[in-house]
């Protein structure tokens, strides 16, 4: 074996489907090889009670073990940390996330939070820009003096510097659509969210180019039966929908009710991790602002539910424990497969030939062993273990 090469054995969760157990074979950062096989002699890994999954992809991470993207001093070091961090817990890909800023400081991490790869940690998918174009009313934890209008001139000069991968704003604000089809035009993926908009507002920005919708329920108003607003035009519509599924965010039915109706294929669910996901309970930074943790719930000190303590690994387990009607392969694509599929990324997502070497193994308890991004091992133990 080379370096560069690896192989690795068991069962596989992709694409819906639970493989007979499968060698993968790894050359260069790529899967060259998936046939079911018997358990091979000089396997780098050989799962005998586990699985082998596609790595987590996780489309909003704000930070985690106390780095913060939007506020860090310097954010080369906080992508890297919170990278390393990720790649811990089994996510191989993300979004690092900056919530409604300054231009200056959209416009200073667009490039360092473009997509590339980052030595020994999880790689970045390209920045998700939240806010600063969304609805004061709808803010949660946005700082209000840094929400503004949608204009051309300043997303242009933000496609100048780099290109976001997603960017989430409400489509109800003046130049909200004629931002949406900027942005979409551009390649970047629109999601409606922090929104007030009524169900025709929604399908308009969804007709003008969006296609998902941020934390769904979360930072817009409730699903009413005579007002359906964006979670009903969303769910009505053939748009992704992200969800945090830490037990905080939505309750569990709604992910249940939610998923029944749109099917996993359409729902992605993100992790919204702060810098205090990781650490002990306590004080830490959203940007400029105090927040406090208890470990397990994140809110600004008058009570507003800022975002989750919780890693994308936490959130599967959780969707796995709440969905036992699903497969767990199913509930395993909507953190992988679709979070992939909805960035238009085929080589993501999957274990499949011609792929990206990103896996992610798990033992029976969906807990976290080793992560292989781009055909490297960067966590757990030394290579040629048993898992
Ligand atoms: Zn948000």
């Amino acid at each position: 074996m080379t370096d560069a090469s690896l192989l690795v054995w068991g069962r596989i969760l992709t694409g819906g489907h639970e493989l007979t157990p499968s060698r993968i074979e790894i050359q260069d950062g790529r899967i060259t090889g998936v046939e079911p096989a018997q358990r091979p002699r000089g396997a780098d890994f050989a799962v005998d009670d586990g699985w082998i999954l596609p790595g987590l992809i996780d489309l909003q991470v704000n930070g985690v073990a106390g780095a913060d993207l939007t506020s860090a001093e310097d954010p080369e070091a906080a992508l890297v940390a919170v990278a390393r961090a990720l790649a811990q817990r089994g996510v191989t890909a993300f979004c690092p996330t900056i919530v409604s800023s300054r231009e200056e400081v959209i416009v200073e991490r667009l490039p360092v939070y473009r997509a590339r790869t980052v030595e020994g940690g999880a790689e970045s998918l390209g920045i998700h820009v939240e806010g600063p174009f969304i609805n004061r009313e709808f803010r949660g934890v946005h700082e209000p003096e840094l929400l503004r209008l949608a204009t051309p001139a300043e997303i242009e000069r933000w496609l100048r510097v780099g290109q976001p991968a997603i960017v989430t704003l409400a489509p109800e604000r003046p130049g909200g659509l004629a931002a949406i089809k900027q942005l979409a035009k551009a390649g970047v993926l629109v999601s409606l969210g922090h929104s007030g908009a009524t169900s025709h507002e929604a399908q308009l920005g969804l007709a003008a180019g969006a296609r998902m919708a941020t934390h769904l329920f979360n930072a817009m108003p409730p699903l009413h039966h005579r007002q359906p607003g964006l979670v009903g035009a969303v769910l009505a519509s053939n748009a992704v929908v992200e969800l945090i599924a830490d037990g905080v965010h939505l309750d569990p039915l709604i992910v249940d009710l939610v998923v029944q109706h749109a099917g996993v294929a359409r729902v992605a669910l993100v992790s919204d991790a702060l810098a205090a996901a990781g650490l002990p309970p306590g004080e830490s930074l959203l940007g400029h602002q105090i927040v406090v943790s208890d470990g397990r719930i994140i809110r600004r000190a008058d009570g507003t539910l800022a975002g989750s303590a919780l890693l994308l690994d936490g959130c599967l387990r959780n969707a796995l424990r709440w969905l036992p009607k699903l497969q767990p392969a199913e509930v395993v694509l909507m953190a992988t497969q679709t979070p992939a599929d909805t960035l238009r990324l085929p080589r993501k997502g999957r274990v499949a030939v011609g792929a990206d070497a990103d896996l992610v193994i798990m033992d029976a308890d969906w807990r976290v062993r080793h992560t292989i991004v781009g055909g490297k091992l960067v966590t757990g133990q030394a290579v040629g273990a048993n898992v």
